[in-house]
């Protein structure tokens, strides 16, 4: 294994290929899930600044059968980038140019090690716009996007991840480089393997550039806060704000009354409603006008408010306030903080069953561990359902927590990951999302290009 490390360094340099000893391992070995104890020290940390480095270390690790954990900004939910048998942790982060921007075809050409923010700050600075956003935007880069197909805010108007990207170049478990940079919105000249590629969580190979699709710079923006008497009139305003804002309905951010409650405790200023409503919906709109736009958005809030499918509604009236208003739906970054310590969920589940699900869930919990507690949000227009769990003690029982969750999704046929990707954090339940069969292919596929499983071994998919 040293071994391997001296030879890289004779042919890289010291500084690209780091031993152990030598490396500032902390930040390898820990992400935004509480995992930390699974991580394993690795024999060393490469820090390739091209794809040809990426290709020589994979080349040789390869050849000496050690394991590679892909490594971006360490933002994961799932443990995906944490290194479970020592091996090489394979770093991105040198890799941070952005190569092109294309405003003709409206794309971005970029190196996997480039901040997410980055490239929305230059498709701002071009006139143009990156629709993926998330909390972590300042620290995730756009490869580990890639290889989790984040997912975020503005799903329901631009997709996730995978629906943002036009070609991909990638470097197979071997070494071999297989570069794929198409920029055209149409090309069926076979297979489409980079969607192989996008959410594999560097199990199947390593993402080094992408081309990514931009789209105009929305000219308005509106925000309000709309309370809600039930779930189904959640789903009537839904409807409404799809038939009346269309393209422009950009976020439907749903918080159940708990997690409102607790997110305006957090908050620095008094909340713009009050805390006893059932339902709160966070919408955005924007688009191309600002005066035509803006007007638009107050008629259809007071249409809502007019056909009793609102009880209460606040639009922001300045920039300040959409700030304030957003805060409140981000306090799920906080929750440690606010909540004390919980299990977080990311799970999908049809959205026509969202509250009857969240209800089954706690009752559930309530049941197997009395004195719980479960806070409800989501994006409910793609399916997506956080819960945050907590037992009565301050340290969670997590493992009968999930159990108990993961049981609920399962009956309900939803799917135990939304946007936040498997990792190690829910392999041993993904067969609860998926049949025999799925994961049969799923195995072939990794056994096709990975065949002495050096990629991010022990992720994603459960031993056969
Ligand atoms: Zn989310």
């Amino acid at each position: 294994m040293s071994d391997l490390i001296t030879r890289l360094q004779a042919d890289l340099g010291a500084d690209v290929v780091q031993a152990a000893a030598a490396a500032d391992l902390a930040r390898h070995m820990s992400d935004h899930a509480p995992l930390l104890t699974r991580a394993v020290t690795p024999i060393g940390v490469a820090y390739p600044r091209t794809t040809a480095e990426v290709s020589a270390i994979m080349k040789a690790c390869h050849a000496a059968r050690v394991p590679v954990t892909p490594q971006g900004g360490m933002t994961g939910m799932a443990g995906g980038a944490l290194p479970l048998q020592g091996g090489m942790a394979l770093s991105l982060e040198r890799m941070r140019a952005i190569e092109e921007v294309d405003p003709v075809a409206s794309t971005m050409t970029v190196q996997a090690g480039v901040p997410l923010q980055a490239i929305q700050e230059r498709a701002d600075a071009a006139d143009l716009m990156f629709p993926l956003d998330l909390g972590a935007r300042g620290s995730c880069q756009i490869g580990g996007n890639l290889a989790t197909n984040a997912g975020g805010n503005r799903v329901l108007r631009y997709g996730m991840t995978r629906d943002l990207v036009l070609g991909i170049e990638v470097v197979l478990a071997d070494g071999q480089v297989v570069t794929s940079l198409n920029k055209m919105l149409k090309n069926n000249a076979g297979y489409d393997f980079k969607n192989l590629f996008i959410g594999s969580e560097g199990t199947l190979g390593v993402i080094t550039r992408a081309v990514l699709r931009l789209y105009p710079k929305p000219q308005s923006e509106a925000l309000a806060l709309c309370a809600a008497e039930s779930y189904d009139q959640v789903l009537a305003f839904l409807s409404l704000a799809r038939k009346r804002l269309s393209a422009n309905l950009t976020a439907f951010e749903v918080m159940w009354n708990d997690f409102y409650r607790v997110a305006a405790s957090g908050a620095a200023r008094a909340a713009p409603l009050g805390v006893d409503y059932p339902f709160y919906v966070l919408i955005e709109s924007s688009g191309p006008d600002p005066e035509s736009d803006a007007a638009r958005f107050q008629a259809f809030v007071e249409e809502a408010f007019g056909a009793g499918i609102l009880i209460d509604a606040a639009v922001a009236q300045s920039i300040k306030e959409s700030t304030e208003f957003w805060a409140l739906r981000d306090s799920s970054g906080e929750l440690d903080r606010l909540f004390g310590r919980p299990v977080n969920f990311d799970i999908s589940i049809a959205t026509a069953q969202m509250a009857d699900f969240a209800e089954d869930c706690r009752g559930q919990l309530a049941k197997a561990l009395p004195g719980s507690k479960v806070l409800a949000f989501g994006h409910i227009a793609d399916s997506n359902l956080h819960l945050s769990c907590r037992g009565p003690e301050d340290s969670p029982p997590t493992e009968l927590i999930e159990q108990v969750v993961y049981d609920c999704v399962r009956r309900w046929r939803g799917s135990i990951s939304a946007e936040h990707g498997v990792g190690i954090g829910k392999r041993d339940y993904l067969h609860y999302s998926r049949t025999e069969a799925e994961l049969a292919l799923m195995r072939r596929i990794k056994a096709a290009l990975d065949p002495t499983n050096i990629m991010n071994p022990d992720k994603v998919l459960p031993r056969a």
